[in-house]
């Protein structure tokens, strides 16, 4: 669905350059511009201070805007537009962030990037995930069950909430709904895996809802279920409203605890996440720039 977005960058780039062109070389001010205003931004996105200030500290020329509760760092990433967004914790603020953003700046790509939970025993504290789907966890709905009969969590049935535009009564909307990470995203973020020595780096499905959970059994339900690698309180949002407005989006999650093998939570993981992302940015604008 996205496929085209680089293309269609660097078509922009190129009547932007023939542009500048015509306008002459005495006007280097202009040209700027121009070459400015065709360069759409990418976004990162990280939800509490420790996971988007480090990545903020990392921009050049830094111009801070607020939004609400939302906090855009605007600045430059080897001469690129780039944004660092602190979003807050949670699907609404991810959200609303999100659609904020996009209709604010015109953003190329969006990476939603953080800690996160472990599903998945194979993996530790500090390894990574990137979101080759994300998907939302909480969605649910119940069984019919009269008073007196308890709660079956169990038996809960996922409800697409992009399914149709009804009350949800047909059959489509029964179904988990994966976001699919965006391909070119996912290709920078695999071309520097080896300069990330902490952990692995892994393409997996990320899970979010407004929800930590600590009970082993439920998440092993959900991993079966779902197919989750790790759960956060944002990705899935993001990649809604991404998805709404045909951007690309990627989820980027190290594992800062996973209760399913013991591996207790770990806020270092949070900046280490930054830098790997970082490297994953100047992967992407190297890609976009050899367009
Ligand atoms: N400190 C709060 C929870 C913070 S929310 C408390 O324990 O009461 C946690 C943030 O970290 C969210 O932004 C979420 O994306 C991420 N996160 C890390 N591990 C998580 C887990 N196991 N489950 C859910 N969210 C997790």
């Amino acid at each position: 669905m996205k496929k085209n977005t680089l293309k269609k960058f660097a078509s922009v780039a190129v009547i932007s350059g023939m542009f500048a062109m015509l306008a002459g070389c005495n006007s280097s001010l202009l040209n700027e511009t121009e070459v400015e205003g065709a360069q759409r931004p990418i976004i990162v996105q990280g939800p509490m201070p420790i996971e988007a200030e480090n990545f903020a500290k990392k921009l050049d020329k830094v111009k801070v805007e607020r939004s609400g509760n939302f906090v855009f760092y605007k600045g430059k990433l080897n001469n690129y537009p780039v944004i660092v967004a602190k979003t807050g914790k949670g699907m609404e603020n991810a959200a609303a962030a999100t659609a904020v953003a996009i209709e604010k700046y015109k953003p190329i790509a969006i990476i939603n990037q953080g800690t996160s939970g472990g599903h998945n025993p194979e993996l530790n504290v500090f390894d990574i995930v990137l979101g080759k789907t994300t998907t939302n966890i909480g969605s649910l709905k119940t069984t019919h069950l009269e008073a007196g009969q308890g709660i079956d969590p169990t038996s809960w049935i996922p409800m697409d909430l992009m399914a149709s535009e009804g009350s949800g009564s047909d059959d489509s909307a029964n179904q988990v709904r994966h976001y699919e990470g965006d391909k070119d995203l996912l290709a920078a973020a695999n071309a520097v895996k080896d300069t990330y020595t902490k952990g692995k780096v892994v393409e997996g499905t990320i899970g979010s809802a407004d929800f930590w959970n600590s009970e082993v059994d439920r998440i092993q339900w959900i991993h079966e279920k779902y197919g989750t690698d790790v759960e956060e309180m944002e990705g899935a949002s993001v990649a809604q409203i991404a998805d709404a407005y045909d951007v690309a989006f990627l989820g980027v999650r190290i594992l800062s605890n996973n209760i399913t093998n013991g591996g207790t939570y770990n806020a270092g993981t949070a900046a280490a996440n930054q830098d790997y992302v970082y490297e994953v940015v100047k992967e992407y604008i190297s890609m976009i720039k050899s367009k």
